[in-house]
């Protein structure tokens, strides 16, 4: 879930789509320093309690009812000020920035995205976010593969 105001393309509707299923939500060094901050907890705490390995990175768990472990029902992430590149880098991912097929899918999958705006609208306004929000990738080895990485 993205919460800037002064896009046009996007505004999250709080639907939590995005925080259904298990896998993919990835917590990087950078991730994880913030979330422990966030939580008041040792990083070591936030892995044993929240994260599980998986694909060779560390991920944020998934709860019995198929949602992400900080979703919460009506209130939406619980997290919300210390989530995870990836979760604040959505709907901006490489696939929606640089493939307009992708992008008609995820607004199949996501209410938030304007339905009438352009793909180079989407595009450039969805780069110049993750540059203001230093969302840019630097090392796809703990980092999602969804993020856009630095130039
Ligand atoms: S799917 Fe879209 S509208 Fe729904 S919670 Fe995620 S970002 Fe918000
Ligand atoms: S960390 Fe928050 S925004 Fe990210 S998937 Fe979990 S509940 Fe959703």
């Amino acid at each position: 879930m993205t919460n800037e105001s002064q896009l046009t393309v996007f505004a999250c509707r709080m639907c939590g789509h995005c925080c259904t299923g298990r896998g993919g939500i990835i917590v990087s060094p950078k991730d994880l320093q913030r979330l422990s901050v966030h939580m008041g907890l040792t990083p070591q705490t936030v892995l044993d309690r929240y994260c599980e390995r998986m694909g060779g990175k560390w991920q944020v768990r998934c709860g019995d009812d198929g949602r992400c472990i900080f979703f919460r029902d009506g209130k939406g992430c619980a997290v919300h000020e210390g989530k995870p590149a990836i979760c604040r880098a959505w709907p901006f991912f490489r696939g929606n920035l640089e493939d307009p097929l992708s992008w008609e899918l995820a607004q199949d999958f996501c209410p938030g995205i304007d339905r009438h705006a352009r793909h180079e609208d989407f595009a450039a306004q969805g780069r110049r976010y993750l540059r203001e929000q230093n969302l840019l990738a630097s090392d796809p080895s703990c980092e999602a593969n969804a993020l856009i990485l630095k130039d």
